[in-house]
């Protein structure tokens, strides 16, 4: 079988070599307990994991102690949202989020309310963009915390996190983000964006699956979602899946060093590829901002026709409808209906997402198969 052309990079992305090659030791002669403090095989990965501290610390721009390591985003994301809302509850009880978060966030909070918590699910308009004034409106007195994504995942809309931040803190209120997409394709720093709690996976920066981090700012108090040896000071018991996070760490590093260029050339391929399915098929449309967009993905409705039989033809590419997260269902994708598509169009909407190994000669072929297959089905 000949694999499909790979532009599936907002639900997973592959290994880079050089983070395979720093996890290599960890998993064979390196296999000591991060936690083990008698012997050397414990201190040996102790210090790889301390290193790997260092280097998401330094992607961005945080100190090392305020770095926990998880299972993921979906946990980082639970950990800050459900451990503020119990820090806090005596407090309040109002969290501020974007009905177009990651399901991680939106299941999140939906199992708060089951517990007490009020939650405002802001809307979006057409391109995806939050209004500040009606995030500012929806703030009350007992409101705790404001949790809006770095950049969406299917549209790739990005969000002012520095202007969040402002409002959230003129009010009292703490910000977490979400910068699973953004980290790697923008410069985001915790220091600078004025950022609270951030969450991030190592998977979609290159780095291995079921891994990824929680920033949690300095002082800043949280509830731990899981108990035992008070592992992460005591915010994420568990041992350390020690090769995973020395590979989250060289990721990072990877990303630091190649982002300023790998974003460029990325985003000269993407617009190549919007451009070239615009030219041939002019009933085409991008969903979401072309303005404050992430530089690696384009989300392109394909007009009035059926989006399953589409998915199904266009064979020689992988691409996704909507999110990964939540091929279970059939359902059109959530964020598309939020800027208004109707069904059908949400259903013929394809997310284009391209990375590291993208080649031109990949954009070339793809725009090829693409209208290909489009004109076909019009007929
Ligand atoms: C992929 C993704 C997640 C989930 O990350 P996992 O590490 O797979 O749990 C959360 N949020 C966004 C925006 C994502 O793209």
């Amino acid at each position: 079988m000949k694999y499909p052309i790979y532009l599936d990079y907002n639900a997973t992305t592959p290994i880079d070599k050089a983070v395979l090659e720093a996890m290599m030791p960890y998993l064979t002669e390196h296999f000591g307990n991060a936690a083990s403090r008698f012997h050397a095989y414990g201190w040996q990965a102790a210090e790889a994991v301390s290193m790997a501290r260092q280097q998401v610390a330094t992607l961005l721009g945080a100190s090392e102690k305020e770095i926990i390591f998880t299972s993921g985003a979906t946990e980082s994301v639970n950990l800050a949202i459900k451990g503020i809302f119990e820090a806090l509850n005596h407090k309040g009880k109002h969290i501020i989020t974007v009905a177009t978060e990651h399901k991680a966030v939106l299941d999140t909070c939906l199992h708060l309310e089951k517990l007490g918590a009020e939650v405002t699910y802001l809307k979006v308009d057409t391109e995806g963009n939050i209004a500040l004034e009606a995030l500012e409106d929806s703030i009350r007195p007992d409101t705790l915390l404001i949790s809006v994504m770095a950049a969406n995942n299917e549209i790739g809309t990005t969000y002012p996190l520095r202007a969040l931040a402002q409002l959230a803190h003129k009010h009292g209120v703490l910000l977490h983000t979400d910068a699973t997409q953004a980290i790697g394709k923008l410069p985001v720093d915790v220091v600078a964006d004025d950022i609270d709690l951030l969450s991030l996976s190592a998977h979609k920066i290159y780095g291995p699956k079921g891994v990824g981090a929680l920033y949690v700012r300095k002082k800043l108090n949280l509830v731990a979602q899981q108990d035992g040896g008070k592992h992460e000071r005591g915010l994420r018991s568990g041992t350390l899946n020690v090769a995973g996070v020395v590979g989250l760490g060289k990721a990072c590093e990877l990303c630091q060093q190649m982002l300023v260029e790998e974003s460029a050339r990325v985003a000269a391929l993407r617009d190549q590829l919007e451009a070239g399915i615009l030219a041939a098929l002019p009933q085409a449309q991008v969903n979401g901002s072309r303005i404050n967009r992430l530089t690696n993905i384009t989300n392109i409705s394909f007009g009035q026709m059926d989006g399953e039989q589409l998915l199904m033809s266009l064979n020689g590419i992988a691409v996704s409808n909507g999110s990964a997260c939540n091929s279970a269902t059939t359902e059109p994708s959530y964020v598309l209906k939020a800027l208004g598509l109707d069904d059908t169009q949400a259903y013929s909407s394809v997310r284009f997402s391209l990375g590291r190994y993208t080649t031109a000669e990949d954009i070339t072929l793809a725009i090829e198969h693409v209208v290909q297959v489009v004109k076909r089905m019009r007929l």
